[in-house]
């Protein structure tokens, strides 16, 4: 991310935490106590290069708030990673954590690294360095780190080991994300699309009844969207409509998303599928006439522009960040629900807590009991948030996401004063 876009990144978690505090009524003490993080830590790593040479990287971690327990949140890998960025999603993860009811302050990681131009050598060296580096501050009681962009289950299972040979400790509960075979959960592969069709189905419920029959278009077909998909499937939604980069299918009996799937991982898209109808662009995916919208693939994709022309009634949010400001604002207006990213897609930090909560056990949890609480975390959350949202705001003056970021802060700053911090 360029430095300017990371402080406009910044800006936004700046201006969200602000329109949550207004609308809490509380003051300006609370937003200064929470804009902040509670510390961040800039690290240099060393790292002996495969030609023999040492290169140093620059690496984050920024630990926003603690509140509600150890700070939690991804470490990404990319070669424009700044502070500023890291510090933001830092703050978003405090609210995303709180807002699951999780046990958990927010955190976030950094790397400033293409770990696409390292040997596998050279990214196990970083990988250990910048634990060696942060194995202060973090801990399975203090900070607990997981995977984001371009991190992996390798890569953790590497820092799970450096942080035991800093400490002389298996605290396998140090790192979430980890492979199965130490300590990771089966259920993270489809954590995300999962969580995604059980908030659909939740919020279904409260418009329609339930989500059987109800037509649905998925953009984007990765982990998150053709996850969501199955599932919406096998709860009886009919998925009409789905699309990756390339561009998108359409039929009106409905997609069989295992098969789509299939092509997709032979041919490379899903508009390679037989199967359907007729082809469609990603623009017309999202203006279909469907109950049910599901954008999983990138940001800024409902925007001011196509907002008036969108039909789906219900937009839950795989991807993260894909409705703007504005777009949510016209959408609330015209009555169309919009289930924030924030609610919709936290089933990979559910799924964390999930790991986390085992590994302290010992390795106790079934595949299926993973599952089921997964399922029980989010169906709860989503019923918190619409509870919420329809008893405290106007809903059509005000967005789901609102009420959700004030839900959010709002048990942050409760724990703050009972811990005497506001
Ligand atoms: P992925 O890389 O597995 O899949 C992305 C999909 O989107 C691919 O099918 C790709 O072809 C498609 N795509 C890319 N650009 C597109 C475009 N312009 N139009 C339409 N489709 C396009 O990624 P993912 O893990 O499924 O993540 C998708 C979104 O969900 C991202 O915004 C991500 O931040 C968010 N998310 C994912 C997770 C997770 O655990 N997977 C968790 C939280 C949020």
């Amino acid at each position: 991310m360029s430095t300017f876009e990371s402080r406009r990144l910044l800006d936004e978690a700046e201006r969200i935490l602000k329109r949550a505090v207004e609308l809490l009524g509380y003051g300006d003490d609370v937003y200064e106590a929470l804009r902040t993080p509670e510390r961040v830590i800039q690290v240099k790593i060393p790292v002996r290069m495969d030609d023999g040479t040492v290169r140093y990287f620059i690496g984050w971690r920024s630990q926003h708030n603690s509140a509600l327990g150890p700070y939690k949140g991804g470490i990404r890998y990319h070669p424009a990673v700044t502070m500023e960025e890291v510090i933001a999603l830092s703050m978003m993860m405090t609210w995303k954590n709180a807002l699951a009811g999780l046990p958990y302050g927010g955190g976030k990681g950094g790397v400033r690294v293409d770990p696409h131009k390292l040997s596998p050598r050279e990214l196990e060296q970083l990988s250990r360095g910048y634990i060696r580096a942060i194995a202060k501050y973090i801990g399975p009681d203090l900070d607990i780190p997981a995977p984001d962009v371009y991190t992996n289950p390798q890569i953790m299972a590497w820092m799970m080991d450096e942080y035991y040979r800093v400490t002389g400790m298996h605290h396998y509960g140090v790192i979430t994300g980890k492979p199965v075979e130490l300590g990771g959960l089966q259920t993270r592969e489809i954590a995300t699309g999962f969580g995604v069709a059980v908030v659909a189905r939740e919020i279904a419920k409260r418009m329609w009844g339930g989500i059987e029959g109800r037509t649905v278009a998925v953009q984007g077909y990765g982990n998150a969207g053709y996850y969501a998909a199955k599932f919406l499937h096998e709860m009886g939604a009919v998925v009409v409509a789905v699309s990756d980069s390339k561009g998108g299918i359409y039929s009106s009996k409905g997609l069989n998303p295992d098969e789509v799937k299939r092509v997709k991982a032979r041919t490379g898209s899903v508009i390679h599928y037989e199967g359907a109808e007729r082809r469609i662009t990603n623009e017309e995916l999202l203006e279909l006439d469907v109950d049910v919208l599901v954008p999983a693939a990138i940001e800024n994709v409902i925007t001011e522009h196509n907002a008036p022309r969108i039909k789906a009634k219900l937009i839950v949010e795989a991807a993260n960040g894909p409705t703007t400001a504005e777009a949510d604002r016209m959408l609330a207006e015209r009555g169309v629900v919009v289930v924030p990213d924030i609610l919709a897609n936290a089933g990979g930090v559910v799924t964390s807590h999930i790991e986390w909560v085992n590994n302290r056990m010992g390795g106790w949890i079934t595949e299926e009991e993973a599952r089921r609480r997964l399922e029980e975390t989010m169906a709860r959350n989503a019923a918190k948030v619409w509870d919420f949202w329809h008893k405290e705001f106007d809903t059509q003056k005000h967005p789901m996401r609102d009420a959700a970021y004030a839900l959010a802060v709002k048990r942050v700053v409760d724990a703050m004063k009972l811990r005497g911090l506001l």
